[in-house]
């Protein structure tokens, strides 16, 4: 219940809305650009993908995962490169500002231009108008000579007479003037176009293709107008749909005033629709698959910071105890590779025994992850005074001399340690610590032995490591 509300909560954060925002619009201009150059079967495959990454996501497909999350860096970059053009257009639509509004709201200038290129038809003369968009075309044509001009029907029948020496390649349209004429357009590097086609649909094509112009072209063989705009070719029957083409690419272009009514196309909006929805499943899949919350035990060890000087810990301590911990998955999979350390600081301890009870406040755990229970739930532990005393070393005798040898004399160098004893029950008594042990049935004459002190843990040497014994055993028959 508490999980399915804060999930709640994120998906209606600002936060999450602008994700989802910044991705559908990203996915929306990828999308346009990526129709419009023909590159639409890479992205298709790349969609596929997405999706076979999301079911395996959602059944748990170990396997496919895998290989997404450790190829996924290298296919951003190699798509990075493959895309680059496209990458790049992107980029330049996102900055580049409309340039010259047509301050005329009517429609007489284009109707003109429809009118013209009616004529042209009739009487079979070919001809190319290019109406750029937002994205700069001066690197995608070459030749051609400048101009400055009104349109006007003889104008334009003029230019593309074909008696006339400019009349071979296209016309530049820019606000409402003929900026340049006799221009080479780039060809089309996809097959969209038939073959039977010549180079000036070709041509008209590849601008369509490579930028966000309209062009529109009067076939020489046919007497037919064709409109080429987001790499498309369509039929212009009449000169109405010649003057709405015109219109329509100037209004999606934003190069009439705000008071236009905008006019967005069914198409535009089933897009946008799209890419809002893709965006929303991919976003909520992803959380989704974050969020899923699992529960795990985990054993891990316990670290304990030493007592204040004068102090020791005695008794059996703990090593290790089992977390039972519930988060996101994701959290919990780091926590199992990487398990942290329950810590138990005994500097601020005073002696005695006392119950420790390990709470969250023991371990370091990421934000999302609870400690819901630990075994055991609390750790006795017992810390001693210690004092510092001198103990003899005792010999440790095992066993019976050989024949009939007797013992006359042991002596111990050294024969007494200086050492540090808490003061306990058990403890507090001792007042020697043994040797290694001795086996008298392999001694037969006086020697000398070298021996280690043997003492329980919680009996330390002042010195910090044990002397070593020697002990020399004189016998006597
Ligand atoms: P049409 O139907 O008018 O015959 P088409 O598509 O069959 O057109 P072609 O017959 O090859 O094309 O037409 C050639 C004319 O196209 C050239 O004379 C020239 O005016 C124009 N043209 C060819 N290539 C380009 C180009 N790259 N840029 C602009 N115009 C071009
Ligand atoms: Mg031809």
């Amino acid at each position: 219940m508490e999980h399915s509300l804060a999930l709640a909560t994120e998906f209606f954060s600002w936060r999450a809305v602008l994700d989802i925002l910044l991705i559908s619009a990203g996915l929306f201009f990828l999308y346009r650009t990526l129709l419009r150059l023909g590159t639409w079967k890479i992205m298709a495959g790349i969609l596929l993908a997405l999706v076979v990454f999301i079911l395996a996501n959602a059944l748990g497909l170990k396997g496919i995962e895998w290989i997404y999350q450790n190829v996924s860096h290298v296919a951003v970059l190699g798509l990075i490169v493959i895309f680059q053009p496209e990458l790049r257009k992107v980029l330049e639509k996102a900055v580049s500002v409309p340039p010259h509004r047509i301050k005329d709201q009517g429609t007489e200038f284009q109707a003109l231009i429809a009118e013209s290129l009616m004529k042209l038809a009739r009487e079979h003369c070919g001809a190319i108008l290019v109406f750029p968009g937002r994205e700069p075309i001066k690197d995608k044509i070459s030749g051609g000579y400048p101009l400055n001009a009104v349109p006007s029907m003889p104008l334009i029948l003029s230019i593309f007479d074909p008696n006339s020496p400019g009349h071979d390649g296209a016309v530049i349209i820019d606000g409402n003037k003929l900026t340049q004429f006799g221009v080479r357009l780039p060809m089309s590097q996809t097959s969209r176009l038939s073959e039977e086609y010549g180079t000036r649909h070709h041509a008209a094509m590849g601008l369509a293709e490579q930028t966000d112009s309209l062009a529109l072209v009067v076939s020489e063989e046919r007497g037919k107008v064709s409109i080429f705009v987001n790499g498309t070719m369509q039929p212009a029957v009449t000169e109405d749909r010649i003057t709405e083409a015109i219109v329509e690419h100037q209004q999606q272009m934003g190069f009439f005033r705000r008071d236009t009514a905008p006019w967005i196309r069914k198409r535009t909006l089933f897009q946008v629709a799209a890419s809002l929805f893709i965006a929303v499943a991919f976003w909520s899949t992803l959380m989704l698959s974050q969020r899923e919350v699992v529960e795990r035990i985990l054993p891990v060890n316990i670290d304990y910071t030493s007592p204040a000087d004068d102090l020791a810990l005695v008794g059996e301590k703990a090593t290790e105890v089992k977390l039972h911990l519930t988060g996101p998955k994701s959290d919990i999979d780091t926590l199992a590779i990487t398990p942290p350390s329950v810590k138990i600081d005994l500097s601020k301890m005073t002696k005695g025994t006392q119950t420790i009870i390990i709470t969250s406040e023991n371990i370091r755990l990421p934000k999302g992850v609870t400690l819901l229970d630990t075994s055991p739930q609390q750790l006795k532990i017992s810390l001693a005074a210690m004092v510092e005393k001198s103990v003899a070393i005792t010999p440790q005798i095992i066993g019976k001399l050989p024949g009939n040898l007797k013992i006359k004399k042991i002596t111990v160098t050294p024969d007494s340690v200086l050492v540090n004893v808490p003061v306990t029950r058990e403890t507090k008594n001792i007042d020697e610590v043994l040797t290694t042990p001795i086996y008298l049935e392999s001694i037969s004459t006086d020697s000398k032995l070298f021996c280690k002190v043997i003492a329980r843990p919680s009996i330390q040497p002042v010195a910090k490591r044990w002397p070593d014994v020697e002990v020399s055993i004189e016998l006597q028959q």
